[in-house]
C-alpha cells in the first residue's frame, strides 16, 4: 500500500500544498468552510457558547478537569483478537470484582460471545435514578478503533477506581455497560493496516449490521442490509429494551466525525441536513432541495450539543476542513460535527432505530482515518480520543431526572415525559425517568394515562449534574382534580372548548375526563383548553391561550352555527356537510331551545374578543345523555377543525383533510368497503386472480389491449383499490364501466407484498420498478400503470413513451375536486416551486441506487401516472378516497381507450405513427395498443426485419374513440409462435394458479393498519406469522 499512497501524494499534493497528508496530518479548512463553520447548526444553536470550555470543553481543559490518573501502559495499546479481547475483560472482572460484571448480550452468528463489561459502583444491579450508560465498538468488523478505545476506557475507570476523583465520581454515579464488539465474526476477517476496505465489514453472513435495523423507511433499504433482522441485531435489540440507557455512542472508523441522527429522511437523499453543509461540491445541488424536509430529529439541538461535546474534547476532530486526506475521497466537515443524512444517508442505521424505539440517545463517531490501524498507531489514537469519551459519557448525568408517582405514592411506569423540543421519554418499572437537555429552560409535561398531567419548568445549567424533579400526579375526574379549566395535549393547534350552559358544560367536562383516562385521543397536533362553564374570569386566561378556533358547546337541537366573520373561517369548511356527520354521530334530537341562535349567545361570544379565531356553536341535543358519544364528538370535530385550519395556514406539503368530514365519524367504513370487495372477488364473477411470485394480481375487463395497471403502493390506498374492483364488479353498478371494460383491461394489484405504511411525498417511484418489472413478468401486455398513492395532492406522469401520460394527467386532475381548482398542490402552499399539481417525471428521476448497477428494467418502458390523493398528515380514514377519485379514474381510463388497437402481429414487430419517433414494439400476441389523440392518423407497421408491413389510416374521435386493425400475418412462424404463445399462456396459468390462496387469509389484512412508531413491523422474536415480519426489501422482489 505504502508506495501506491506515495505516488497518490504526489498527485494531490499539488492541491493542497505544503500539508502533511499522513494519517495524523492536521485538519485543514479553506477560506469558505471557514466562512461555513460560521454559519452551520452549532453557531445557529450556541452562537459564542461553542468556544466556551464548560459547555464544550477542549482536550486541555478535559485534561485538567480529570486531573492525574493512571493511564494504560503504552505496549498494551495495541489490537486485540476475540481471545485477547475476552481475556482482557476476564481480567478485569477477576481483578475488580467489586465494581465488574461481564455479560453477554447474545451470540454473533459464527458463535462468538456479544460480551459487555458493566462498570459501576453496585454492578450487578440497577440503582434507582442511575443513569445507564453504554458505549458500543465494533459494529463494523474492521473498524477496530473504538473496540480498543472500549478496552481502554474499562481498564481506566477501573484502575483509578478510588484513586482519581474523576473516574470515581463517574464509576459511582453511572452505570457503564461497554460493547468492545459488536460483529466479533467480522473482526476476524480484517486486518491491520486496513485504511478504507470492507473486508470483515459485514458480519459472518456478509449483512452490514448498521443497515440492518428495521427502518423508517423500508424503501431506502440497500441490499448490504439484508432482509430479516441478523442475530447480532436482534441481540441488541434485546439488549437496548432490556435496560434504561440514558445515552449512547456507538464507534466506528475510517473518517472523523461525530454523526447524529437523522441518518434517514422522507426523501431517502443524501446531503439535506441544513442550508449549510459540509460539502462544498455538493452546496450546489442542495441548493436546489432546500425546501425538502430535513432530517431533523426533534433533539436536534441537543444532538449537535452531545456530538460537539464529543469533537471538542478530541484533539483536531473539532476543527472544520478535510480530514484523512490522503486520497481524494477524504472528507469534508464543519466543526467537527454531521448530521447522518446531511453527510450520506442511511436506511436501517442502529441510532435511528434507537432514538425512535428506545429512551436512548445516540449518536455514532467515526473515529480515525484508518479503518484497522496498525498496532502502532494505537497509542496515539487513544491520546486522541480518551477526553471525547469522558466529556461525552458525562452528559448522561445532566438534564432533568426524578421519580413519577400518584398520590398513593405508587411508581407510574410508562408516564409520557415530553418536552418543548425533543422526544418523549417513556418512564421505568419504578417510575424514573431521565431527560438530557440542552442548557436553558425547558417546559416538562409528565402525562399518564387515567392521571392529570402535570407541566413544571425546569433550568438546564451548562457543566452542571442533573436536576432532580420528583412529580405527583392526580387521578382524572378526582374531585378534587375537577377544574375551572383544563389543558389537554401539547401540539402547536390550539382549539379552546367552552359552554355557557349546564348541558354543553357536562360535555365539555366529561371530554376532560374521557382525554385524561386516554380513552379518547386527541389528535398529537392539537392543544384542547377545555373550559366547562365560561365565566368572565376566565377571559383572560382564553385569550392569553390565543386558540385558532373555539368550540361553543350548547344544548340544542343538533347542528352548528359559525360566529365568525368569513375570513376566519376555514376555507374548506362545510357547514352542511358538518351538520350531516354531526346528525351521523348524534342522531336526530326532539325540538328544543336552539340557544345558539338566542342574540345574547352572540353577545357572549362576542364578548371574548377572539378576533382571530373561528367560532363555531355546536349544540348536541336537548338532554345529557349519552355524555360520552358526544363528548367524544366534540374532540373529533375539534381534531376535524384541526385538519381545516391547517390546510390553511401550513407551509408543508404533509397536509389535506379529508373532503367528507362524515368520514372521520365512521373508520370502520374502510373494513366494510374491503370486506365486500374480497366478498365481491370470491364470487369471482369477473376477476381473474393470478399470482405471481409473492404478487397477486386481478385482471378484469375484455382481455385485451390496452392494459392497465393500478397499484395501491401504501396501506392508506388499498382500500381504494378494493372498492374500485367491487365497483366495477358489482352488477349492479358495472354497467356504468363497460366504455373501459369492453375495450381494456384492467390489472389491480390492491396490494404489494410489503406495503409503505409511511407516508411520502414522492421524489420518485423508481423503487417500485421491480415490482414493476414483476406485474410485465406476470402481464407482458401491460403498458401503463396507475399508483395509487399518498404523500400530496398531485399527479406526476412518468416516462411518457406512448404520448399520452400528460393528457391522462390532466384528464384526472380535472375530475378531482380537490385538485382542479389549483395550480400548486393542495398541500403545499408554501413551495409552489416544487410542488406543481401536474408535474412530469422520468424513471430516472432522482435516480435510485439500484439504478446504477446498470441492470435493464422490463418497466424502464413502462409509461405511469403516480396519483398522490391524501396528504400525510390525514390519518384517520381514508375510506373516503375511492369516492373523492372515482370520476378521475374513470375519465382517465376512458381516455385510456383513445387510439388504434393493433392485433394479429407477430414478435418484433414495431408500429409508429405519424408524429411518433419512437416506434414502440408489439407485445405478447403480436398486439398493442397505440393512444391516439382525435384526428386522423397514418399508422405504419413494420417487419422484425424493419420492413414495411402494412400501413393505414385511422380516425379517431369522441364518438368513436377506439379503433381496432388486425394486421394479417401469412406466415409459419406466426402459427408456432402463437402455438407457443398459447402453451405458455396455458402452463403459466396452470402453474401461477398452485399458487391461489384465499383472498380472506391475505397478510395483515384484517389486522388493521398497525405500525410500531411508523417503523417497520419487525419483532424481536420470530413471529408464526412470516410474512407480517417481512422487510420492504427490493432486491428480493
Ligand atoms: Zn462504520
Amino acid at each position: 500500500m505504502r508506495p501506491l499512497f506515495g505516488l497518490f501524494l504526489l498527485v494531490i499534493s499539488t492541491t493542497w500544498a505544503q500539508q502533511d497528508l499522513s494519517w495524523k496530518a492536521d485538519i485543514f479548512a479553506s477560506e469558505r468552510e471557514n466562512e461555513m463553520a460560521e454559519q452551520d447548526a452549532l453557531t445557529r444553536y450556541f452562537g459564542n457558547d461553542k468556544k466556551n470550555t464548560t459547555f464544550f470543553p477542549t482536550w486541555d481543559t478535559m485534561k485538567a478537569k480529570v486531573g492525574d490518573f493512571i493511564n494504560i501502559n503504552s505496549t498494551r495499546l495495541k489490537n486485540h483478537n476475540y481471545n485477547e479481547m475476552t481475556a482482557w475483560l476476564r481480567a478485569l472482572r477477576l481483578n475488580y470484582p467489586n465494581i465488574t460484571h461481564l455479560y453477554s448480550a447474545g451470540k454473533s452468528t459464527e458463535g462468538r460471545e456479544l460480551w459487555v463489561l458493566i462498570v459501576s459502583d453496585k454492578p450487578k444491579e440497577h440503582e434507582l435514578l442511575e443513569a445507564e450508560l453504554k458505549i458500543v465498538g465494533n459494529m463494523h468488523g474492521n473498524e477496530v478503533v473504538g473496540r480498543e478505545a472500549v478496552l481502554y476506557l474499562a481498564e481506566i475507570l477501573c484502575l483509578n477506581y478510588g484513586r482519581n476523583k474523576y473516574l470515581t465520581d463517574l464509576v459511582d454515579n453511572a452505570r457503564f455497560h461497554l460493547m468492545p464488539s459488536m460483529n466479533p465474526d467480522g473482526y476476524e476477517k480484517g486486518f491491520a493496516g486496513d485504511r478504507i476496505s470492507a473486508m470483515g465489514r459485514a458480519n459472518a453472513n456478509d449483512v452490514d449490521l448498521n443497515r440492518n435495523f428495521p427502518t423508517k423507511y423500508p424503501e431506502h433499504r440497500e441490499s448490504s442490509g439484508g432482509s430479516d433482522p441478523e442475530i447480532e441485531n436482534i441481540a441488541v435489540m434485546k439488549w437496548l429494551q432490556s435496560y434504561p440507557f440514558v445515552l449512547s455512542t456507538n464507534l466506528h472508523g475510517g473518517s472523523l466525525v461525530a454523526n447524529y441522527p437523522y441518518d434517514d429522511s422522507v426523501t431517502g437523499q443524501d446531503g439535506i441536513y441544513t442550508a449549510v453543509s459540509f460539502d462544498l461540491k455538493k452546496r450546489i445541488a442542495r441548493d436546489r432541495t432546500r425546501t425538502r424536509k430535513p432530517p431533523l430529529s426533534a433533539d436536534d439541538k441537543l444532538f449537535v450539543e452531545l456530538s460537539y461535546r464529543y469533537a471538542r474534547a478530541h484533539t483536531k476532530m473539532w476543527k472544520t476542513g478535510r480530514r484523512c486526506g490522503l486520497s481524494a475521497d477524504g472528507d469534508n466537515f464543519i466543526n467537527g460535527i454531521t448530521n447522518g443524512a446531511g453527510w450520506y444517508h442511511l436506511a436501517g442505521g442502529m441510532q435511528d432505530w434507537q432514538y425512535e424505539n428506545t429512551n436512548c440517545l445516540e449518536i455514532t463517531v467515526e473515529m480515525g482515518c484508518f479503518k484497522f490501524p496498525t498496532d502502532d498507531m494505537m497509542p496515539k489514537l487513544w491520546e486522541e480520543h480518551q477526553y471525547s469519551l469522558l466529556s461525552f459519557m458525562e452528559m448522561g448525568l445532566t438534564g432533568v431526572t426524578g421519580l413519577v408517582t400518584d398520590r398513593n405514592n405508587n411508581t407510574v411506569a410508562n408516564a409520557t415525559i415530553s418536552v418543548d423540543t425533543g422526544k418523549d421519554i417513556i418512564s421505568t418499572e419504578s417510575g424514573e425517568y431521565w431527560r438530557l437537555l440542552p442548557p436553558g429552560d425547558h417546559q416538562v409535561t409528565v402525562s399518564a394515562r387515567g392521571l392529570e398531567s402535570d407541566t413544571f419548568t425546569v433550568t438546564v445549567v451548562p457543566g452542571a449534574r442533573a436536576v432532580r424533579h420528583d412529580i405527583t400526579l392526580l387521578a382524572c375526574g378526582d374531585n378534587e382534580t375537577k377544574s375551572e379549566l383544563y389543558i389537554r395535549g401539547r401540539g402547536k393547534n390550539l382549539i379552546a372548548v367552552l359552554s355557557f350552559d349546564e348541558i354543553g358544560g357536562e360535555a365539555v367536562d366529561e371530554l376532560a375526563r374521557l382525554t385524561c383516562t386516554g380513552d379518547f385521543v386527541i389528535d398529537k397536533d392539537v392543544s384542547l383548553m377545555l373550559i366547562p362553564n365560561m365565566t368572565n374570569e376566565l377571559k383572560g386566561r382564553l385569550s392569553d391561550f390565543d386558540p385558532a378556533a373555539v368550540l361553543i358547546i350548547s344544548e340544542g337541537i343538533v347542528e352548528t352555527v359559525t360566529f365568525s366573520v368569513s375570513e376566519n373561517e376555514p376555507r374548506l369548511f362545510d357547514k352542511a356537510k358538518m351538520d350531516e356527520s354531526l346528525l351521523k354521530a348524534l342522531g336526530n334530537s326532539i325540538e328544543c331551545d336552539r340557544k345558539l341562535l338566542e342574540s345574547k349567545t352572540a353577545l357572549r361570544v362576542d364578548d371574548l374578543q377572539l378576533k382571530k379565531a373561528f367560532e363555531l356553536g355546536i349544540s348536541i341535543g336537548c338532554d345529557a345523555k349519552d355524555l360520552q358519544k358526544k363528548a367524544a364528538t366534540i374532540g373529533t370535530i375539534a381534531d376535524m377543525i384541526k385538519n381545516e385550519l391547517i390546510k390553511d395556514s401550513v407551509s408543508e406539503f404533509s397536509v389535506v383533510p379529508s373532503a367528507h368530514p362524515g368520514d372521520h365519524f365512521t373508520p370502520d367504513q374502510m373494513i366494510l368497503v374491503t370486506n365486500a370487495a374480497v366478498a365481491e372477488l370470491q364470487r369471482k364473477e369477473c376477476v381473474q386472480e393470478l399470482t405471481h411470485g409473492a404478487n397477486k394480481f386481478y385482471l378484469m375487463g375484455a382481455g385485451k389491449p390496452p392494459y392497465t395497471l393500478i397499484a395501491a403502493v401504501e396501506k392508506r390506498t388499498e382500500a381504494m383499490a378494493y372498492e374500485m374492483m367491487s365497483t366495477y364488479c358489482n352488477p349492479d353498478t358495472k354497467s356504468q364501466f363497460s366504455d373501459i371494460l369492453d375495450k381494456s383491461t384492467l390489472v389491480f394489484m390492491p396490494e404489494i407484498p410489503h406495503t409503505q405504511l409511511n407516508c411520502h411525498d414522492y421524489d420518485t417511484i423508481s423503487p417500485f420498478k421491480l415490482l414493476f418489472d414483476e406485474a410485465i413478468g406476470a402481464v407482458p401486455e401491460l403498458d401503463f400503470v396507475i399508483v395509487l398513492a399518498t404523500g400530496g395532492m398531485k399527479v406526476r406522469y412518468i416516462n411518457d413513451t406512448i404520448g399520452i401520460g400528460k393528457s391522462i394527467a390532466e384528464t384526472y386532475r380535472a375530475n378531482h375536486d380537490l385538485m382542479k381548482s389549483t395550480e400548486s398542490e393542495g398541500c403545499a402552499k408554501g413551495f409552489p416551486n416544487e410542488k406543481e399539481a401536474i408535474r412530469a417525471f422520468s424513471w430516472n428521476d432522482n435516480a435510485s441506487r439500484m439504478d446504477k448497477s446498470g441492470v435493464d428494467h422490463p418497466a424502464d418502458n413502462l409509461d405511469a401516472l403516480l396519483v398522490q390523493i391524501g396528504c400525510c398528515y390525514e390519518n384517520m380514514a381514508s375510506g373516503h378516497l375511492y369516492s373523492e377519485n372515482q370520476r378521475s379514474m374513470k375519465s382517465a381510463l376512458i381516455e385510456r381507450t383513445r387510439g388504434v388497437r393493433i392485433i394479429g402481429g407477430i414478435d418484433g414487430m414495431t408500429v409508429s405513427v405519424d408524429h411518433m419517433h419512437k416506434s414502440l414494439p408489439l407485445l405478447r400476441g403480436g398486439r398493442r395498443f397505440i393512444p391516439l389523440p382525435n384526428g386522423e392518423h397514418l399508422v405504419k407497421v413494420r417487419t422484425p426485419g424493419g420492413q414495411m408491413h402494412a400501413q393505414f389510416a385511422v380516425v379517431i374521435s369522441d364518438k368513436h374513440p377506439t379503433s381496432e386493425k388486425f394486421i394479417g400475418v401469412q406466415s409459419s412462424n406466426m402459427v408456432i409462435i402463437t402455438i407457443a404463445s398459447i402453451l405458455m399462456i396455458v402452463c403459466c396459468t396452470f402453474m401461477c394458479r398452485q399458487r391461489v390462496t384465499s383472498v380472506l387469509n391475505r397478510r395483515g389484512f384484517f389486522n388493521g393498519i398497525g405500525s410500531n412508531h411508523g417503523f417497520e413491523r419487525i419483532p424481536l422474536y420470530k413471529s408464526d406469522d412470516e410474512d407480517e415480519d417481512e422487510v420492504f426489501d427490493l432486491q428480493k422482489l
